[in-house]
């Protein structure tokens, strides 16, 4: 069968869940026999968002193959439950490199290098090689951004010739947008949706079909409204009320029976019938009233939640299937610094410190890291959380407090953290740092294994430092346990504390592979640990959905 593709593009405002659109009906077809990959196109110039402040972007996501990428690419991967790759995110910024790169080379032979069609067949390559790299059979590609932006013009031109060139059939547009309610009247207005279209239209593209995004139910009458000055059929005004459990979304488009649409319009018929038990009993559980269990989560952007979007995912995940509920307690780690919230981070059942880069509230984190040490509150160090858990320790037991990582501290006489050799020579920062997938080592007889049952796993790393192996004996000796190690065993990539009921860093980022249906081990041992601190009884429930064991711990 020829590659299929579904395009979608946001309408109105930006952030009204087009991603979790696209990975929802994603899901949908995989439920249906078929293999889906998703590629989400960002119109800014960079060439990722690897070096672009949180701020700006929320969380930067790392696949296998070690590429930093959109968010949403996570959304994707949790929801379809598939592993992506560097191909499925596309910035302006790389499309401009390489064609610049070519022209440079003189691949284009004296000709005059303009958008369309040089910068337009970049882009069309781009995508169609999704499916090659991927062995997608329906590609769904989201374009970043909201209709009417200048700067993804390109990408839309790109779309609306790729339809001529892959044909009708083998092609689809869904336009997510926004249907805002005015109050006095109390009604839904389709005027804005109406425009987005037109706009859309403009441009010489005609939607299918469009997602209307409301914070109120859709009624028939604008139902029947947007299909007519849409131009789609009544079946494809799809309502999509907000909802409080975003693992409800796949569900809720299920019920409008929107993967039938799609599949009618490529002329396909479902290969099998989706099993949704699974999902149903996690969504049922996301509503059921479930103990709470509170994890003090100390970071630098904690005012941005998007910035910690896989650690608060997987914390839910864990959580979820445990029968519990966690409730994260945003502290800024330069709060503690100034004296402040410390009380509610002594007071949580948990602790966990996130990966980061940079000086700014460092000191903040390793205050934490000493409270859970002290208080024997269950931790979780993720990355710099890990690094950070070791300068701790290494202050503690060498009685010196300037014992650091040399990403702060250059001339620190301690650099229990140190940079790696292969970065000295390094100069660019762009995707430069030890990225993706590698294997790990665990050592027997420690938390760590006994968490993830398994004495090989591969995760996905983002880091230029590491444990210092000068102090790798010091620091056993005085009940730091080297739980994770290279298969070389140079690199130490998981240390765990002797002493204490669940102390746990990862040079990794276990957040990234977290799924709402099979929660990462490490989380969930965490949580598990955390619920212990608190009393808390857990009811852990097997992943297929039909066992379910009562821990009694
Ligand atoms: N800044 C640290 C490093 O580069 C930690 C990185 C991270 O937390 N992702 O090694």
């Amino acid at each position: 069968m020829p590659t299929k593709y579904i395009f979608y593009t946001g309408g109105v405002v930006s952030s009204v869940g087009k991603g979790v659109t696209a990975a929802a009906t994603g899901r949908l077809l995989k439920e249906r026999g078929f293999n889906v990959a998703v590629q989400k196109l960002d119109p800014y110039i960079n060439v990722d968002p690897g070096t672009m402040s949180p701020y700006q972007h929320g969380e930067v996501f790392v696949l296998d193959d070690g590429a930093e990428t959109d968010l949403d690419l996570g959304h994707y991967e949790r929801f379809i439950d598939v592993r992506l790759s560097k191909v499925c995110n596309m910035t302006t910024g790389q499309v401009y490199a390489e064609v610049i790169g070519k022209e440079r080379r003189g691949d284009f032979l004296g000709g005059t290098i303009q958008v369309i069609p040089h910068i337009t067949n970049e882009i069309k390559r781009r995508i169609t090689q999704v499916a090659k790299a991927t062995s997608a059979e329906i590609v769904l590609v989201e374009v970043g951004g909201t209709v009417g932006d200048i700067e993804s013009l390109p990408f839309l031109e790109s779309l609306r010739q790729l339809r001529g060139d892959l044909g009708r059939e083998n092609t689809l547009f869904i336009h997510v947008t926004w249907l805002p309610y005015i109050g006095a009247t109390g009604e839904l207005k389709t005027k804005p949706t109406q425009h987005s279209v037109a706009e859309l239209r403009s441009i010489g593209i005609n939607p299918d079909m469009v997602v209307a995004r409301s914070d109120y139910p859709v009624d028939r009458a604008i139902i029947d409204k947007l299909a007519l000055f849409c131009d789609v059929d009544k079946r494809a005004v799809v309502p999509m009320v907000t909802s409080k459990n975003l693992y409800a979304v796949p569900l809720m488009l299920e019920e409008k029976g929107i993967a039938e649409y799609i599949l009618e319009k490529f002329g396909l018929e479902a290969r099998k019938k989706p099993d949704w038990t699974e999902w149903k009993r996690l969504v049922a559980q996301v509503d059921k009233p479930r103990p709470s269990v509170r994890i003090a989560l100390v970071g630098k952007y904690v005012e941005l939640h998007d910035a910690y979007m896989s650690v608060r995912e997987s914390l839910h995940h864990a959580a979820l299937n445990l029968g519990v509920n966690v409730e994260i307690d945003w502290i800024h780690s330069t709060d503690l610094e100034r004296g402040k919230m410390l009380d509610v981070v002594q007071k949580a059942d948990g602790i966990l410190v996130p990966g980061g880069f940079g000086s700014r509230g460092i000191e903040g984190k390793i205050l934490a890291a000493r409270t859970a040490r002290t208080g024997k509150i269950p931790y979780l160090g993720l990355c710099l959380g890990m690094q950070l858990m070791v300068v701790e320790f290494a202050r503690h037991t060498l009685g010196d407090e300037t014992a650091n990582s040399t990403e702060f501290d250059r001339t620190t006489p301690h650099p229990v953290i140190d940079l790696m050799p292969d970065q000295h020579e390094i100069t660019d920062m762009g995707g430069t740092m030890r990225l993706g997938l590698y294997p790990c080592d665990l050592q027997p007889g420690t938390l760590t294994v006994a968490a993830y049952q398994q004495n090989q796993v591969q995760e996905r790393h983002r880091h230029r430092f590491e444990f210092n192996n000068a102090y790798r004996e010091s620091l056993a000796a005085a009940g730091l346990r080297i739980s994770g190690l290279s298969p070389d065993g140079r690199l130490v990539e998981i240390v765990e504390l002797a002493d204490h009921p669940f102390m746990v860093g990862t040079q990794f980022h276990p957040e990234f592979l977290s799924r709402p249906n099979r929660p990462h081990p490490l989380f969930k041992a965490f949580v598990q640990a955390a619920c212990d601190q608190a009393g808390i009884k857990t009811h852990p429930f097997e992943a297929n959905g039909v066992k379910e064991k009562a821990n009694n711990k």
